[in-house]
C-alpha cells in the first residue's frame, strides 16, 4: 500500500534567493578591505577593485531584498491568449514575453478572452477594417 507522507515542501523555500545570498555574503566577506590580501586567480585585489566588489555584493542584496515580484499582475499568458490593446497583437500560449509586455509598444498584454467587450471601440474599428 502506497501512503502519503506528509513532507515539508521544499519547493516552498525560496532557494535561489538563499543561493544568491550566500553568494553576495561570501563576495562582500572576502573582499571587504582588510589587511589580509585577497586574490581573485592569483592577482592580489587592490583597495578600488574591493571596493568594487563589496559595493558589487551589497548590490546583489539589494536586488534581493527589494525585488519583489509584483503580485497586482496576474500572470495569464501561461494559461490563455493575449492581445496588446495598442498593436492588437495576439499573443498565443508560450508566445508572450515573460513580463507580460508587448516587445514593441513595451505596453502591458491584456487577456484575449473578453477584451473587445472590455474594448468595443476597438472593435468597432477591426470590423470595419474586415
Ligand atoms: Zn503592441
Amino acid at each position: 500500500m502506497l501512503q502519503k507522507i506528509k513532507r515539508i515542501n521544499v519547493k516552498k523555500i525560496p532557494w535561489g534567493k538563499v543561493l544568491v545570498i550566500a553568494y553576495a555574503l561570501i563576495i562582500i566577506l572576502g573582499a571587504w578591505p582588510t589587511k589580509i590580501p585577497y586574490y581573485i586567480k592569483g592577482h592580489e585585489v587592490g583597495p578600488l577593485g574591493r571596493w568594487a566588489l563589496v559595493t558589487f555584493g551589497f548590490f546583489i542584496l539589494g536586488c534581493v531584498f527589494f525585488y519583489k515580484p509584483s503580485k497586482k499582475r496576474k500572470m495569464f499568458t501561461k494559461q490563455e491568449k493575449s492581445i496588446c490593446p495598442m498593436c492588437e497583437k495576439v499573443f498565443m500560449l508560450g508566445q508572450a514575453p515573460k513580463d507580460q509586455n508587448c516587445p514593441k509598444c513595451t505596453y502591458p498584454l491584456e487577456p484575449l478572452k473578453g477584451f473587445y467587450d472590455r474594448h468595443p471601440e476597438l472593435k468597432d474599428i477591426k470590423s470595419e477594417n474586415n
